[in-house]
């Protein structure tokens, strides 16, 4: 691993480990992506100094420019799709497409959705604008719950602009913008696209967290402006309060798994440190970021978003463009996250005018469905467990997940780590009944007390998941 760092003339951040064994050990099994070399670092550090103060601007824009922006690009995006890629050639073709037909949001709103199942009828070659250009292609693959595992193309251009827009969101998560020699410390299965520019704005990134991991002697070490984490982690690192708060971390970031706000608050105030979620996919990238007022922003820059089939509480499928994919376009996708839009929508108090989610729920797949196959949204099942068995007084409950078995019962799986704050007889009741309410029809609640939880495969942490109905 050593060699492999040091062979090339990149900053070798990943050797920044304050000599301490476990820290380490854990960085062999830290994969470098092969975006990670000296000649994108060096365009990504251009970008950075040519343009971070435009794309900084990009986000005090008015509503009317940033609506201009994305369609110009949406327009462009999809003719050039429609004319270069077989997939979109067929499936538009057949929807009675014509190159110009988009002048506006409600044209091109009316081209198909697609998804994972039916992009992956075409082989990869069918799916990207120049075949020829495939195999020096960079690729993220997702192996998804339940389908076949689906590879997305993207070129050097859409990776760094993707960072760069991380780098942004980075920033706003503190009181002075990122300096060149400061530290970013990434506990995180996957790290970024670069280890650093240049040996400018390192990461540092530890791809696990255990028990024994000396990270509050590693983050004195480092002392990083910044923690990018899975919620996961959470408990974790409040093992490591004192030297957290000594090292200068003046944010937490979590990311990849579901976390309730509930949960994110309850961390950041004992931790004592601002807590900020951000919703992204393999497929899309960074969709969008958490403010300081709560709300999720929308990058968009990056991503254009629907909320489409809204159900009356304002639930719906989350449908992106990713803006900047021209290579494998991905337009309409619907990756099967549910979200709700923040209603009445004008300007944040933080100043964004961007499209706005207040709440996100995670995968689909991790939804549960009543027997008539309607959803129920997984922040509501969420927030009853909130309410029921984590309220801010109940601190015994370490983890949890909930199973849904069959159309009328739920499994739950507990890890207490002292008795509960009542009778567990009584609180299986209530979240019975609150169950019960929000499936519509009596639900049979199991209840079985854990050492640890089942591993699951994409994620360390899968607080809702349902063995039972289609996708
Ligand atoms: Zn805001």
């Amino acid at each position: 691993m050593a060699d492999f760092y040091t062979s090339e003339k990149i900053y070798g951040s990943q050797l920044e480990n304050g000599n301490l064994m476990p820290i380490k050990k854990l960085t062999e099994q830290a994969f470098r992506p092969r975006t990670d070399n000296y000649k994108l670092q060096s365009e990504a550090l251009q970008f950075w100094f040519k343009n971070s103060e435009l794309m900084d601007d990009f986000l005090r824009k008015s509503k009317v420019e940033i609506q201009k922006f994305q369609l110009s690009k949406i327009k462009k995006l999809v003719d050039n799709a429609y004319t270069k890629v077989p997939f979109y050639r067929e499936f538009y073709g057949a929807a009675g497409y014509e190159v110009g037909n988009i002048s506006s949001f409600s044209d091109f709103e009316q081209l198909p959705i697609v998804n994972k199942v039916l992009l992956n009828s075409f082989d990869a070659s069918g799916r990207v604008d120049d075949p020829a250009f495939l195999e020096l292609a960079n690729t993220s693959r997702t192996s998804g719950s339940s389908g076949k595992p689906f590879t997305v193309y993207s070129d050097n251009d859409d990776i760094i602009l993707d960072h760069l827009q991380v780098l942004r969101f980075y920033n706003s998560c503190l009181k002075t913008p990122l300096q060149e020699n400061d530290w970013l410390y990434m506990l995180h299965h996957s790290g970024l696209a670069f280890s650093s520019l240049h040996g400018k704005y390192r990461t540092f990134q530890l791809p696990d967290l255990l028990p024994h991991t000396p990270l509050g002697e590693h983050l004195l070490f480092l002392r990083p402006k910044l923690l990018i984490t899975l919620p996961s982690y959470l408990p974790l690192i409040l093992q490591h309060k004192v030297e957290l708060k000594m090292s200068g971390v003046e944010a937490i970031l979590t990311n990849s798994e579901t976390s309730t706000q509930l949960e994110r608050s309850y961390y950041s105030k004992a931790l004592d440190l601002p807590i900020f979620d951000e919703y992204s996919s393999e497929e899309i990238g960074m969709i969008a970021t958490q403010c300081a007022y709560g709300q999720y922003h929308v990058v968009e820059d990056g991503v254009y978003l629907e909320i489409v089939d809204a159900d009356e509480h304002g639930f719906g499928t989350v449908v992106c463009t990713d803006l900047n994919n021209e290579f494998m376009p991905l337009i309409r996708f619907d990756h099967g996250d549910i979200a709700r839009k923040t209603a009445n929508h004008k300007r944040c108090e933080c100043g964004s005018v961007c499209t706005s989610l207040d709440e996100v729920n995670g995968r689909r797949d991790d939804a549960f469905r009543t027997r008539e196959q309607r959803l129920v949204p997984s922040a509501s099942i969420l927030a009853a467990v909130d309410d029921i068995l984590v309220t801010p007084a109940d601190k015994a409950l370490a983890t949890f997940r909930l199973i849904q078995k069959g159309p009328e019962t739920i499994e739950l799986l507990t890890h207490y780590v002292n008795a509960p704050y009542k009778a567990m007889a009584e609180l299986l009741q209530q979240l019975k009944e609150r169950l019960s309410s929000l499936f519509g029809y009596p639900i049979i609640l199991l209840h079985r007390e854990v050492d640890v939880l089942p591993e699951h495969k994409s994620y360390k942490r899968k607080s809702l998941v349902r063995e039972w109905g289609a996708n």
